[in-house]
């Protein structure tokens, strides 16, 4: 049991959810309120970085689950310690380079893709808005050699508002100029680019193909590199597509295995069977269990070569894991007078001695609700002291 479930709430994972399934919920909640694509939820962000940074660390993770954020406060191991942006970069790996200033920055965006894609292979075309370099006036935002220092703040990029709030007191407040955006010179109106409007980049959509492989995984980035907002004077940073893999109906995946439920009658785990079953390249496989053999409830078999391909060894792939569930008939499926006639054909059953002083009791179904509905108004009735004792559970023939 844990303390408090706060962190893992904001992650929508359980108290129980692995480091994988920890990173998986933060991937996707940090992309999706990432400021830059959700400029309204920087809090939420926040929060959610802070939530990451404790439970993906053994450690902090511990000292929450016994004592919650207060613990976490007082071990000074608060959110403090990372900015959640750099909590983000590191997670998406756009660290790494140490001459950062001179890059744009990297832009992550997530792709959710089938698991049949991932199967089979496929090229998905992503259409991006980008800040691209001016053509017409290359970067530079008007006409060569007619740049002029602005008149409204002589070149400082910033003004000072001097503004008197009592006798004898003035207040000095200093602001970007408006007319310079900052930049300390502009064009003039007749000069400027009409194009980029002086702003030096434009807006373009650019259509990225995205070439998924057979084989690649849930998490898997695929680096564009130098296709981020390009800015004169700066290297572009890099695009970073994180794949989604998206639940399926039917197969789940382990790294390169897949798993799948199978039910079969008892008459199939009994004396044998052959199923069908699809595969995400569309072919129907055949499973079969000769007779002869025995499937029980909760067995798991394999098929060999029939999981996920192995990324960059595509002819190669895992396994395919098949769970049995073996379905009973309902009870009365038999008349009773024929039940001897089966139970000739089966496993022979332990005999048991009754003697006289044994007792015989009944099997009911477990139903929990009633049984918690039962005690209590048992204590209520010993608060009471009074009135007849509760009465037991009791079987329900039919
Ligand atoms: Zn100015
Ligand atoms: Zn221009």
């Amino acid at each position: 049991m844990v303390k408090e479930t706060g962190f893992y709430d904001l992650l929508g994972v359980s108290p129980k959810a692995s480091p994988d399934e920890i990173k998986k919920a933060y991937r996707k909640l940090a992309l999706k309120y990432h400021p830059d694509k959700n400029p309204n939820e920087g809090e939420r962000f926040k929060l959610i970085s802070q939530a990451y940074e404790v439970l993906s660390d053994p450690n902090k993770r511990d000292l929450y689950d016994q004592g919650g954020e207060q613990a976490i406060k007082e071990g000074g191991m608060a959110g403090g310690s990372s900015s959640p942006m750099d909590i983000f970069n590191m997670f998406f790996g756009g660290g790494g380079r140490t001459q950062r200033e001179r890059r744009g920055k990297d832009v992550v965006h997530q792709l959710s893709v089938t698991m049949e894609e991932m199967y089979n292979g496929t090229t998905r075309k992503l259409g991006l808005q980008k800040n691209v370099i001016c053509e017409k006036c290359d970067g530079y935002g008007g006409k060569k050699g007619t740049l002029q220092k602005c008149s409204n703040c002589k070149g400082r990029g910033v003004q000072i508002q001097v503004q008197q709030i009592g006798p004898g007191m003035i207040q000095q407040t200093q602001s970007m100029c408006g007319d310079c955006q900052g930049q300390g010179d502009s064009f003039s109106a007749k000069d400027r680019c009409k194009t980029c409007n002086g702003r030096k980049v434009e807006r373009k959509k650019k259509i990225l193909e995205v070439h998924i492989d057979k084989g690649m995984k849930d998490g898997q980035k695929i680096t564009f590199h130098g296709e981020g907002d390009q800015e004169p004077g700066l290297e572009p940073g890099d695009v970073v597509i994180v794949l989604d893999q998206k639940e399926h109906s039917i197969y789940q995946r382990q790294d390169d295995n897949l798993i799948t439920k199978m039910n079969i009658k008892l008459v199939e785990a009994l004396c044998g069977f052959k199923k069908s079953i699809y595969t995400l390249d569309n072919r129907t496989l055949i499973i079969n269990s000769p007779p002869g053999e025995v499937v029980k409830h909760n067995d798991i078999k394999c098929v060999q070569g029939e999981g996920m391909p192995v990324h960059k060894q595509p002819f190669e792939k895992g396994l395919l894991i098949i769970k049995f569930q073996v379905e009973f008939p309902e009870k009365n499926w038999l008349p009773e007078h024929r039940l001897p006639q089966l139970e000739s054909l089966l496993p022979e059953r332990d005999d048991i001695d009754i003697s006289e002083d044994m007792e015989e009791v009944d099997l009911c179904d477990v139903e929990y609700e009633s049984q918690r509905r039962r005690q209590s108004r048992e204590a209520y009735e010993e608060d009471e002291e009074e009135g007849p004792r509760g009465q037991g559970v009791q079987c329900q023939t039919q």
